[in-house]
């Protein structure tokens, strides 16, 4: 199987990478030269456009930032949809608005090619190790054709509905690391100021109720005080606001995801969106005048 790939970014590279260790033809694009050098190295060949990628591919996955850039992708001239024809099939595993995923969707099932949104939770290092976890929306016939190519990525490859589907569980994903962070960091400013040692509560809750995934890997770097990404903020805002416009369109009430939101944006007018989102904590230090780094 022909398997096209673009979008090369801190996701994409490695990914790209893992369906060539396990033996896939694959063809690749990125508007960085260098990146595509990479994985060309690794054993891709360079395509000259979407268009080009897609002309000589069975199935042609997306790894881009956010709907603009996917549609981008799909729709200019030379994108991926004026080389697809009837059979083919687009695996978009950016995290986008779910109403975007949709849309794409139809715009494709008019020329006869089948659409999945298929997100991915586990950052670099995972997607490195071909750990990350898919969440994949689409229909159970197209899912079953190309469930091993995206287990040549991952650890996990969950059908959770129809097309959209894999955009609603990212965003749900999106927003529980949030509000966990703001939480912890909450939580850790009390202690501080109560005279506790953050990392003592760390240490004595992290195998408790409390405990989390995102507590153990987080914790270090806010009582570090290193905000290195990671995860850079502008994303997890870019996630936030997908989150919030689409509780808005379904008519939910989505409170802490505005609050983490409104965080968030308080770190960018400190010009700190490039930081890892761990640096929430940061803006409990600012408020509360104090370091949480012991
Ligand atoms: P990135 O910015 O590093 O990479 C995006 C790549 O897309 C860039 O190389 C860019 O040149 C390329 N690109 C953009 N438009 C293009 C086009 N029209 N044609 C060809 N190439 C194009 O982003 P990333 O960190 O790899 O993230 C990609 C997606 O994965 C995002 O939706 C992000 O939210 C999601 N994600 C990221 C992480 C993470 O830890 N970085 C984790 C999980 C999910």
């Amino acid at each position: 199987m022909k398997v096209g790939f673009v979008g090369l970014g801190i996701m994409g590279k490695p990914m790209a990478k893992n369906i060539i260790k396990n033996g896939y033809e694959v063809v690749v694009y990125d508007f960085h030269e260098s990146a595509v050098a990479e994985v060309v190295a690794a054993g891709a060949t360079a395509g000259l456009s979407g268009k080009d990628v897609a002309e000589k591919s069975e199935v042609i996955i997306t790894m881009l930032p956010n709907s603009p850039n996917v549609e981008a992708a799909l729709f200019n001239e030379n994108g991926i949809a004026e080389g697809l024809s009837a059979g083919k099939t687009v695996i978009d595993m950016s995290s986008i608005a779910p109403k975007a995923s949709q849309s794409f969707a139809e715009k494709l099932a008019a020329i006869d090619v089948d659409f999945m949104d298929a997100p991915v939770s586990g950052g670099e290092p995972k997607a490195v190790d071909g750990t990350i976890a898919v969440m994949v929306g689409g229909k159970t016939d197209v899912f079953a054709k190309y469930e091993s190519l995206l287990a040549t990525m991952a650890s996990s490859v969950t059908l959770v509905g129809e097309v959209g589907a894999g955009n609603i569980t990212k965003l749900a994903n999106q927003m529980i690391v949030a509000v966990n962070i703001a939480a912890i960091s909450e939580a850790y400013s009390l202690a501080k100021k109560a005279g506790v040692s953050p990392d003592a509560v760390y240490q004595a809750i992290r195998s408790g109720l409390a405990g989390s995934t995102v507590m153990d890997q987080k914790s270090e770097k806010i009582f570090s005080g290193n905000f290195e990404p990671g995860f850079r903020i502008e994303l997890h805002i870019k996630d936030l606001q997908n989150a919030l416009d689409t509780s808005h369109d379904i008519n939910v009430s989505t409170p802490f995801t505005s609050l983490a939101m409104d965080i968030m944006q308080s770190l960018k007018a400190h010009d700190l969106e490039k930081c890892d989102h761990s640096a929430i904590a940061n803006y409990y230090e600012q408020i509360n005048n104090l370091k949480l780094q012991d």
